[in-house]
């Protein structure tokens, strides 16, 4: 990251904040004090016409604010899924909404009128959750964000990692189970393969033989049920055995767990901890936590993004 950041905006500014997901495209115009001025939410359309849902949405919300209020938006921040090239402001690569190296170049700024910043969803979503959320002055934190998938981010001595990619944090596709399933990654036996919400609802049916949607309902029944309890068990061994690696490399003092299944509380975060107490030998067991801003991590790390201008 060779690029200067840009500077906070200032205390009175309002922000927009956007957060694209598989399946809904989120915005909030904010205060300072995170007061929502403005929110909306439209369905994702496939491929690159999400980009025109984007920017209609984007209008919507500008359109309800005073002009006054108009005044004072600074700054805008976009959060995509997939591979994104924050620097070169390209959406290189979404398999679930169909993109490939869309160029965005300035038609969010030429659109709304104010500079716009383009970013990972995860990615600021993970640094929300520790700059201000869970993490909060803590130096050494793994953010892992559990819905259909596994990622997240690694925040190093008081540093976010970025990697080669802008991207760091591919938790769920840490091969860990040899004999495992099939990931649609191409490898065998990924931690997502076992513990994402969507494999955790799978596995217990399957295992009970009773019909399962949904991840949550496996946790409601972890109090009485002795399977819900073993498929926990065994989501969890499979990201503690994932996760070891990073443990000790970089020893951190803490994981927070957001996304959907997030919800699921001290069930999910016991189950880890028990986990990798059973792992960890030279190194301490880190902290285990739920994520402070829930399932509006996106939103939040939006918001956050555009009002100091850099994951940093
Ligand atoms: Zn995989």
């Amino acid at each position: 990251m060779s690029s200067k950041p840009p500077a906070a905006v200032s205390e009175r500014a309002l922000v927009l904040g956007m957060d694209v997901g598989g399946t809904t495209i989120k915005a909030e115009i904010s205060d300072d004090a995170g007061t929502v001025l403005a929110a909306g939410a439209v369905p994702t359309p496939p491929g690159e016409a999400a980009f025109d849902a984007m920017l209609d949405l984007g209008d919507s919300l500008l359109d309800e604010l005073s002009a006054a209020d108009r005044s004072r938006i600074e700054r805008a921040a976009v959060l995509l899924p997939g591979l994104v090239d924050s620097v070169r402001s390209i959406a290189v690569f979404s398999s679930n909404v169909g993109w490939r190296n869309v160029t965005i170049g300035s038609r969010f700024t030429d659109r709304w009128q104010v500079p716009v910043l383009i970013d990972h969803d995860v990615a600021a979503a993970g640094w929300a959750e520790w700059r201000f959320g869970a993490g909060r002055d803590r130096d050494t934190v793994c953010v892992i964000v559990i819905g259909t998938g596994i990622s997240g981010t690694l925040s190093v001595a008081g540093k976010f990692v970025r990697g080669a990619l802008g991207q760091a944090g591919e938790y769920g596709h840490i091969p860990v189970r040899h004999d495992g399933m099939l990931c649609p990654c191409g490898n065998i036996g990924c931690v997502e393969t076992v513990a994402s919400a969507a494999n955790i609802a799978r596995t217990y049916a399957l295992r009970t033989g009773t019909e399962c949607r949904s991840a949550a309902t496996v946790f409601a029944r972890s109090d009485t049920d002795p399977q819900a309890r073993a498929v926990i068990a065994d989501a969890m061994d499979a990201l503690a055995d994932g996760l070891t690696g990073v443990i000790h490399a970089v020893c951190p003092e803490l994981i927070v767990l957001g996304g959907g299944l997030a919800g699921a509380g001290a069930a999910l975060t016991d189950a880890l901890h028990q986990a990798l107490t059973a792992r960890l030998r030279v190194v301490p067991v880190p902290e285990v936590a739920i994520g402070a801003f829930g399932p509006r991590a996106g939103l939040a790390g939006a918001a956050l993004l555009a009002r100091h201008g850099a994951l940093s």
